[in-house]
């Protein structure tokens, strides 16, 4: 690394607050986040009219909520200047910041489409090209892509936002970051953390290798003790492994499992192979990724609140739902300057969850568990609603099984399901495990017994070592109509 380069890095890393933390700090997420409120108080006379001027540790729920209502009335007036998809849509809609003054209030802005900013990228640009320090494309595994972008400060914010999950989730300057996403993926997470762990001091290597002997060699010799990564990617590189290695005399401290959802199977799997906890974390790409993280209470992903709001609505009325009631989520970022989005919708399903939390958090609350997406819901048999968590949970239950794809047809009346599985294990007696966990469902069996459903179908694939890419697709639902 020449000098300039490190004097860089030197001088970004005294920009990070997950630096200023205090060495042992018991819940680094949450008091990043309060730290970030108090400063806020006392430097904005807005917010500081609503909540004063707290300490770190007076920060209460009510508090952050208020602070983020502070930040997203300053976004409806930094877009209103500086973008001007938004401008022209405040106009249209007649929104000014000050109509937001409760949580209610939100549902007065409309929802920003992915459709809309995929058409005009540039209409959501708030800063001069040259003011730009990286501009990403999503990989569009769902519709078309999208570009976003960043300034340094942003840049800086995602580094750091990056550096504090990973101190919840237990890494110290001791350990070392194995970054483990497959290369074969359009646009790479893997450079991002590889890049924000040296700016944050912490140690990475990244390994995109999918020869399973090549990831264990490489975990021995960095001393690897944590793991991030695909979450399908390190799934299928445990079961293949723990055939040949004794991984739990790894030392493994923790694992995260990115970018796609983790079935409770999965993560029994991961926990018994590895012995440790494996942890989920969700983000858009839209949101710059690292937006939640996992705590070890295991019930749902807390979110960055300093610098994201999550909502969760009704996508039919628009409303708010209720804690722990499950409806679509929509983002707001609330710090970003290339260009920010205001009540984003991301066709996740999911619910809020409030304050308290098991692991210890008073006031940052989480959002459940990805239930699946809005676009990715089918519905067989009778109407039942179907997602691929429902089969991720039955499949993946069964010793062996690698991943699956479910194609779904209808040759005359019913319905049929063919399941694609890759399985690491006997075939034949694979096969009659597979078929009865997927005829236990509640919705197979009632499809099956109101004669709507043709009995389901498995196929096994042997395990491919080489060829190995992500699905993009858990579902292909070939029918011409499903209502
Ligand atoms: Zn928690």
């Amino acid at each position: 690394m020449n000098p300039l380069n490190r004097l860089k890095i030197a001088i970004a890393r005294t920009r990070l607050t997950s630096n200023k933390l205090e060495p042992g700090t018991e819940h680094p997420l949450e008091s990043w986040i309060l730290t970030k409120v108090a400063k806020e108080a006392s430097k904005s006379p807005d917010l500081r009219s609503v909540i004063g001027r707290p300490t770190p540790a007076q920060v209460d729920r009510t508090m952050l909520r208020h602070y983020q209502l502070h930040k997203v009335r300053k976004m409806i007036e930094y877009t209103g200047e500086n973008s001007y998809f938004y401008k022209a849509r405040w106009k249209e809609f007649g929104i000014k910041p000050s109509d937001i003054r409760t949580y209610d209030d939100l549902c007065k802005i409309p929802i920003t489409e992915p459709k809309e900013l995929a058409d005009a990228p540039l209409e959501f640009m708030c800063v001069s090209q040259t003011k730009v320090m990286r501009a990403f494309t999503t990989s569009g595994t769902s519709g078309t892509r999208k570009r976003l972008f960043y300034t340094q400060n942003d840049v800086l914010n995602i580094v750091d936002s990056i550096a504090v999950a990973l101190r919840n989730a237990g890494m110290s300057e001791n350990d070392t970051l194995q970054i483990m996403f497959p290369s074969v993926t359009a646009w790479d997470p893997g450079l991002m953390l590889e890049g924000a762990c040296k700016v944050a001091g912490l140690k990475a290597v990244k390994a995109s290798t999918t020869d399973i002997e090549e990831q264990l060699n490489i975990m021995l010799a960095n001393r690897t003790s944590m793991m991030i990564g695909l979450t399908s990617f390190i799934y299928r590189i445990t079961v293949l492994a723990r055939e040949k290695a004794d991984l739990r005399g790894f030392g493994m401290k923790a694992i995260i499992l990115s970018s796609e959802p983790l079935p409770e199977a999965m993560r029994r799997e991961i926990e018994d192979a590895w012995g440790c906890k494996a942890l989920s974390q969700y983000g858009m790409t839209e949101m710059g990724l690292a937006t939640t993280i996992e705590c070890g209470v295991h019930d749902g992903m807390h979110v960055n609140m300093a610098d994201f709001l999550p909502e969760v609505i009704d996508p039919d009325t628009g409303k708010h739902c209720a804690d722990r009631e499950e409806g679509e989520l929509i983002w707001t970022s609330l710090s970003f300057e290339g260009s920010p989005l205001v009540r984003y919708r991301s066709n996740d399903i999911s619910a809020t969850i409030d304050p308290p939390c098991g692991c210890g958090f008073k006031a940052v609350g989480k959002i459940a568990k990805i239930r699946g997406r809005r676009d990715m819901q089918t519905k067989i048999g009778f109407g039942e609603k179907v997602y691929p968590l429902l089969f991720d949970e039955a499949i993946l239950g069964v010793k062996g099984s690698l991943g699956y794809q479910l194609t779904i047809d209808r040759p005359a009346y019913k319905d049929r399901l063919v399941f694609k599985v890759e399985f690491a294990g006997e075939p034949f007696q694979g096969k009659e495990a597979l078929l009865k966990a997927i005829s236990g469902l509640d919705e197979i069996r009632s499809g099956i017994e109101n004669d709507l459903l043709e009995p389901p179908e498995v196929e096994i694939l042997l395990p491919d070592q080489k060829g190995w890419v992500p699905k993009t697709r858990a579902i292909i639902d070939n029918r011409k109509q499903y209502d």
